[in-house]
């Protein structure tokens, strides 16, 4: 079974386009968390930021500056600020099994954010010690 966005880039089911290229597509967000919300994906199907190729993600980053700056001149210098979101997993809020980068346009009062937990700020040192030295060592493979 294809996948949503999969016939978004097969222009089986219609999208607001925005850009299209050999490597990446964004369109405007069905449900939009504000004016202007643009979804970026790569045309390659990947479920998550683990079987993304880098070379897809970089293009995928480089569209989504692209459409921030659009943006902030479609909105008339208006938009306040830009949040680019990506939700690997169920747990971060992943709902489309096709990665994307959302391109959320911000402004101070608009009500959207992540909420912090009841950890935050909490965390013991010895713990971020310890992650610290298990990813030094893995990322240094
Ligand atoms: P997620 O929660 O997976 O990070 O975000 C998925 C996003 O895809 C949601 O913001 C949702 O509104 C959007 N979306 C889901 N289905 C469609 C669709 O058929 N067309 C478009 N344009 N956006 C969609
Ligand atoms: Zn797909």
């Amino acid at each position: 079974m294809t996948c949503i966005f999969c016939k978004i880039i097969e222009a089986e089911i219609p999208a607001r386009v925005v850009y299209d290229d050999d490597s990446v597509i964004a369109f405007m967000d069905i449900k939009p968390i504000n004016t202007g919300h643009v979804l970026v994906i790569p045309k390659e199907h990947a479920e998550s930021l683990k079987e993304v190729s880098p070379a897809h993600l970089e293009s995928m980053a480089a569209v989504a500056q692209k459409v921030a700056a659009a943006l902030r001149q479609a909105l008339s210098g208006k938009c306040e600020g830009i949040n680019l979101h990506l939700a690997d997993g169920k747990a971060a809020g992943q709902e489309v099994g096709h990665v994307h980068l959302h391109v959320i346009p911000r402004y101070a009062q608009d009500g959207f954010g992540l909420r912090f937990p009841q950890h935050y700020g909490k965390i013991p040192p010895e713990e971020t010690d310890s992650i610290h030295k298990k990813l030094r060592t893995l990322l240094e493979e």
